[in-house]
């Protein structure tokens, strides 16, 4: 068995302004596929992984220090996650997730500027998190390739701070970039079904 590039949950040029074609090309279509053909190549050469999810295979290769396929497969993970976070269409909290995030952080705005200045603050390569923690929600930042499916916390939404997320179209504005995703392109609706605990699972193969 191999794992695949998942196809991207929307057009690549869906975005608009936010986040050009050029991209989805490259993030998607380069860097993310690397991951992927970089995982199979150490699961070939390694048959005791033949066949695990990848989740296991993260979880496996943290434990046991297996540097290069740790990071090739929770880039993996982490990727496909974040393209199902994305939404073309403007969205909005509501229900459960919207009361949640008022008790948490005082309101969605606040929260909106706490998980911006994770993101913006975080040192060099990484992602930004909103993760259910003990059942409550959490900002936190992780760096390079590291993952929440790696810890004891369920992941709800991601930024790639990656500078490839966003060299094409903000250079190295990486503030702009991530006020856009937040104001303009986050699925809301994908955050609030991962308060089931089963955000794992959405983007494992
Ligand atoms: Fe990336």
């Amino acid at each position: 068995m191999s794992y695949i590039l998942p196809d991207l949950p929307y057009a690549r040029d869906a975005f608009g302004d936010i986040l050009s074609a050029e991209t989805f090309e490259y993030h998607h279509g380069k860097h993310h596929q690397t991951y992927v053909t970089k995982t199979n190549e150490l699961i070939d050469a390694d048959a005791s992984l033949s066949g695990a999810a990848l989740s296991e295979v993260i979880r496996v290769a943290h434990e046991g220090g297996q540097t290069s396929l740790f990071n090739n497969a929770a880039q993996l993970w982490n990727h496909s996650f974040y393209w199902q976070c994305l939404s073309p269409d403007v969205q909005q909290p509501s229900g459960t997730l919207k009361d949640m995030i008022d008790q948490s952080f005082g309101s969605f705005d606040a929260m909106k500027t706490a998980l911006h200045k994770e993101a913006v603050d975080h040192f060099a390569s990484g992602w930004a998190w909103l993760v259910l923690d003990k059942g409550s929600l959490k900002i936190l930042s992780l760096h390079d390739a590291d993952t929440p499916v790696a810890h004891a916390v369920q992941p709800l939404l991601t930024i790639d701070v990656w500078e490839h997320a966003h060299y094409i179209d903000y250079h190295n504005a990486r503030p702009d970039y991530v006020r856009n995703l937040l104001d303009r392109a986050i699925n809301w609706e994908f955050v609030a079904q991962n308060l089931d605990g089963k955000g794992v699972g959405r983007a494992d193969q």
